[in-house]
């Protein structure tokens, strides 16, 4: 069974409606192409969705991630939310909070709103140019939330703090971003 359905939108064929996957709503508009990276979704094998600039009365534009995989870890998508954890909960969206629905059958079967994860590997990277991982490429780049609000992350061989971060991902790489 096909896990969604599309409609013919000025003569393409468009997604409409995913019956079984994952909605990711509410991203910061921009912030998508590093979601889709540090989600590995960027060679995503299954049906994959990305709007971009969705009007919202809220925020004035927003981005929409769809695909039909309902179980995907997606607790990463927390680095990115622009409100503090604590804004979370039922109105978390209506404050500004990423929100993850996970949909079967046509219905939301669980809506969480994740906050920054408490522990991140080869996903930041340090800034500190006498830090060991700066120079020996092998040794993983692991970080621990040393603050949740603003989150704020912790080098685990130096100690730097990381306030802003950028995730490499394909496009940046393809773009010469960094
Ligand atoms: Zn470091």
């Amino acid at each position: 069974m096909k896990k969604y359905t599309t409609k013919k939108l000025e003569g393409r064929q468009v997604l409409d409606c995913i019956q079984e996957g994952t909605v990711i709503d509410h991203i910061p508009t921009g912030k998508t192409w590093e979601i889709l990276g540090v989600l590995g979704l960027w060679d995503y094998a299954g049906t994959i969705a990305v709007l971009r600039n969705v009007e919202s009365s809220r925020y004035g534009a927003k981005d929409i991630i769809k695909f039909d995989d309902v179980e995907r870890d997606v607790s990463l998508v927390g680095l990115f939310s622009p409100k503090p954890a604590s804004t979370a909960g039922e109105e978390g969206d209506a404050k500004g909070q990423i929100t993850v629905s996970r949909i079967k059958g046509t219905k939301v079967i669980e809506k969480t709103w994740p906050s920054p994860v408490e522990k991140v590997k080869n996903v930041i990277r340090c800034k500190n140019p006498r830090c060991i991982t700066s120079s020996e490429q092998e040794i993983d780049q692991v970080f621990s939330l040393a603050q949740p609000e603003p989150p704020v992350y912790r080098c685990r061989y130096c100690q730097a703090d990381v306030h802003e971060w950028k995730i490499n991902n394909p496009t940046n790489e393809k773009f010469g971003g960094k």
